[in-house]
């Protein structure tokens, strides 16, 4: 379906998406309904009021869907997966690539905007944009250039929501809240209760529960219309956001990584990156000069780098 045009006919609403018939483009759909299905939930506010409780409200939605849909248990019923075992090791896969997507995102996406904080309070002077992004991607992700970078690249610009000035803190939100909902949701719909552990809420799919979709319909009905704490509160009984939801989730993977790096003697964390960073007006002439000038630029992020290692160290006791 290269290229084509995707449209259910059907329903009221209809998306136009050009995709290929992958794993990612199946959630990437249900991420775009969810945008839609927000819309039509709250049509019939008054238009000051047509948005969502938050930006983070609107793409958890679609998310929140997506979280059921990716359950082996969905797609067996979809036909999508062929009926395999369902046991602790491919409980621990499917969390392990769940949390490829849904952990490795999070420090992404706060730093995208720590970034553009820096830019936008003029904490970070226009000669030192790649240089800061860098240190945000190192210090917080572990990430570092393929090649050396000076400041003539301007490697944030490659995203697209730099580029078109679209705020990304919206997408850090979701990926915490719509663990909150997606739990509630479970509960609602009877398949999931917290303790259980043989009813993992990784495993839920709230697929066909009425209950499920007029509790979230009824939040999203709200718009912007009160404040999002009393939406959040309409559906989870919480009026925070916290990180109770996504830790619950990734529960049996956490305790089964915590015992597979003992095990292996697994090194926690990253060693400071030897990439070179070059002020381009003054480009680095000598091995000692990268010394020189890694010491005071990079002074605040390797003590940062420092600290992540000591205090994985310490969790490892
Ligand atoms: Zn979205």
């Amino acid at each position: 379906m290269d290229h084509k045009v995707l449209i259910n006919s059907n329903a009221p609403s209809r998306i136009k998406q050009c995709t290929t018939i992958t794993k990612n483009f199946f959630l990437t759909t249900h991420h775009e309904m969810g945008h839609i299905q927000y819309y039509l939930q709250y049509k019939d506010q008054p238009v000051i009021y047509r948005a969502g409780a938050n930006p983070g409200f609107h793409e958890a939605v679609g998310d929140v869907m997506s979280l059921s849909v990716s359950t082996p248990k969905h797609l067996r019923v979809m036909g999508l997966l062929e009926d395999g075992p369902d046991d602790l090791e491919s409980n621990i896969n499917q969390l392990y690539k769940m949390g490829l997507d849904k952990i490795v995102f999070l420090p992404f996406a706060y730093l995208l905007d720590l970034f553009r904080y820096g830019v936008f309070r003029g904490t970070t002077a226009p000669q030192d944009y790649n240089c800061h992004f860098w240190q945000l991607r190192e210090a917080l992700q572990g990430v570092e250039p393929a090649a050396p970078r000076t400041e003539e690249d301007f490697d944030p610009a490659a995203k697209y929501h730099i580029a078109a000035d679209v705020e990304y803190m919206r997408y850090y939100i979701s990926y915490i809240i719509q663990f909150q909902f997606h739990r509630s949701l479970c509960q609602l719909a009877g398949e999931y209760t917290p303790g259980d552990a043989s009813n993992l809420l990784s495993n839920c799919d709230i697929y066909k529960s009425t209950t499920a979709g007029n509790a979230l319909g009824k939040m999203l009905q709200l718009g912007s219309s009160k404040p999002w704490p009393d939406a959040m509160e309409m559906l989870t009984g919480q009026r925070k956001m916290d990180a109770s939801g996504v830790l619950e989730y990734f529960q049996p993977l956490h305790d089964w990584l915590k015992t597979e790096n003992e095990r292996t003697g697994e090194y926690i964390g990253w060693e400071p990156s030897t990439i070179r960073q070059s002020d381009s007006r003054h480009p680095l002439s000598s091995p000692e000069r990268v010394e020189a000038s890694g010491a005071t630029r990079y002074g605040t992020y390797l003590t940062t780098t420092k600290s992540l290692k000591t205090k994985a160290t310490t969790n490892k006791k």
